[in-house]
């Protein structure tokens, strides 16, 4: 380890303290991320001054909790860095916070608290590791693995069920066997843990580099069933039948979906992950032996409304979320109008257009076919064109006051209705948007 990896800002912390004759340690994902040569967006610190002292070095810190943590932003760094008192911690009774929290005398108490071997380590102002459970070694092998009894940790805190599998998704690795299969056995206590937490959590992993791996250890853990049950009765509902492209069942189709998608935005992915949620109900085999799901993304629409409802996404999430998996299905005729494809994207709205596109061709590589087809090319390029044609009523190229002038009328609603009614021709095609036709259109 280099000290001149360290950024000046946390060099200059280490020395404060020590200058004071306290101990301190960089501590935490930080300490996991530079040994494996990452960036470090997130500095934790741990120190045996409490956080009265803690101010005392740092008066500019801010106190923001009741766990001896004290916070100190830096310009050049997004997120404050944290320092926070050795702690140690007591019994759990309800499988998400311990009964209490105290301070701890030693760093090895408060690395022994903490979830993984590669999270446990510490680095000191001499830039030695203090690695008490080999989290290097797990580094080496790229395997996550709990300090302690992995049984006893899950059932003390049922989050870091879910944080294991963020990790692994995030940096590549995979879980210990005996830490895999204590998740499976505690899997059913996620329910106990607020969905705030599980929404972070799963929103985390999808937006990491290998969600799929992460919806993968999510459905053979158990917590799939517990988190995403509509997603969970998606697996084992065929698609196959004559006359269609489907390869895998409804659930693989979405998880495949997930790993095509293109797009980073979680949101996204989400979507690919859903979006035919509501197929499980939609489910008829006809005589002729075609399977078909009627309505499907009507059904998946109510239902990811109530996951998004539960799991508490932000007003902007859910809107996206549901606009993506409402209209998943448009169609991309080359028979369509520029008229109805206009009416496309005022229903989809123009932010989500481009989503909209990233979903299809998830769908569409999900599902065994190609990236893309001639007519969805041909579709972007419309969705290209029609956009330079006037869009809103404002993109008329004449306004209130040739209305005005023209049928010699006084401000009123009267002004609006006119415009309105000229925009509607415009936009169904009867008429092209030209000064003088409009005009002409108007004395008519
Ligand atoms: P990142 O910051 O990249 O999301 P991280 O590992 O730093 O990852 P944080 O949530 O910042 O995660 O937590 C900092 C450290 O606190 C962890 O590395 C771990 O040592 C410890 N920790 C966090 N959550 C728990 C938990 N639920 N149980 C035990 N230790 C935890
Ligand atoms: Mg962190």
């Amino acid at each position: 380890m280099n000290k001149s990896n360290l950024p000046k800002e946390v060099v200059g912390l280490l020395e404060k303290f020590s200058d004071k004759g306290y101990e301190i340690y960089i501590v935490g994902g930080a300490v996991r991320d530079l040994l494996m040569g990452k960036l470090v967006y997130d500095w934790d610190f741990t120190t045996n001054a409490t956080p009265k002292q803690i101010l005392k070095v740092i008066p500019e810190g801010f106190y923001d909790n009741a766990f001896g943590t004290v916070g100190i932003k830096y310009e050049s760094h997004d997120k404050p860095f944290e320092i926070t008192t050795f702690r140690t911690e007591g019994t759990y009774s309800d499988n998400r916070r311990p009964d209490s929290i105290s301070w701890g005398k030693s760093l090895n108490e408060d690395l022994k608290r903490r979830d993984f071997t590669i999270n446990a380590m510490a680095l000191d102002n001499t830039k030695k590791i203090i690695d008490p459970f080999k989290g290097q070694v797990d580094i080496e092998k790229k395997i996550i693995r709990t300090v302690g009894s992995a049984q006893k940790r899950f059932s003390e805190d049922a989050l870091r069920m879910m944080r294991a599998i963020r990790i692994a998704s995030e940096i590549g690795f995979t879980i210990e066997q005996k830490t895999l299969d204590a998740i499976s056995q505690n899997a059913p206590l996620i329910e106990k843990i607020a969905k705030e937490r599980v929404k972070s959590e799963l929103f985390k992993i999808l937006s990491s580099p290998h969600p799929h791996e992460g919806m993968i250890l999510f459905k053979s853990s158990g917590l799939l069933e517990k988190i995403l049950p509509e997603l969970s009765k998606c697996f084992g509902v065929e698609q196959k039948s004559p006359q269609r492209h489907h390869k895998y069942d409804v659930g693989t189709h979405l998880f495949m979906s997930l790993k095509k998608c293109k797009s980073d935005n979680p949101v996204v992915r989400f979507a690919a992950l859903i979006h035919d949620i509501g197929k499980p109900q939609t489910y008829k085999k006809l005589d002729s032996g075609v399977i078909t799901f009627y309505n499907h993304e009507m059904v998946s629409t109510t239902i990811a409304k109530n996951i998004s409802t539960r799991l508490k996404l932000s007003k902007a999430e859910d809107e996206k979320l549901i606009t993506l998996v409402r209209y998943h299905q448009f169609t991309v005729d080359d028979k369509q109008t520029d008229a109805s494809i206009r009416r496309f994207i005022r229903k989809v709205g123009l932010e989500h257009i481009e989503d909209m596109l990233d979903l299809r061709v998830a769908d569409r590589l999900g599902g065994g076919a190609t990236e893309t087809s001639w007519r969805t090319e041909d579709f972007k390029k419309r969705i290209v064109e029609v956009q330079k044609e006037p869009f809103t009523i404002k993109d008329l190229k004449i306004g209130g006051k040739d209305v005005m002038k023209e049928l010699n009328l006084k401000p009123g609603p009267e002004i609006g209705i006119v415009l309105k009614r000229l925009f509607h021709e415009v936009v169904e095609n009867q008429l092209p948007n030209e000064k003088e036709i409009l005009l002409k259109k108007l004395k008519e």
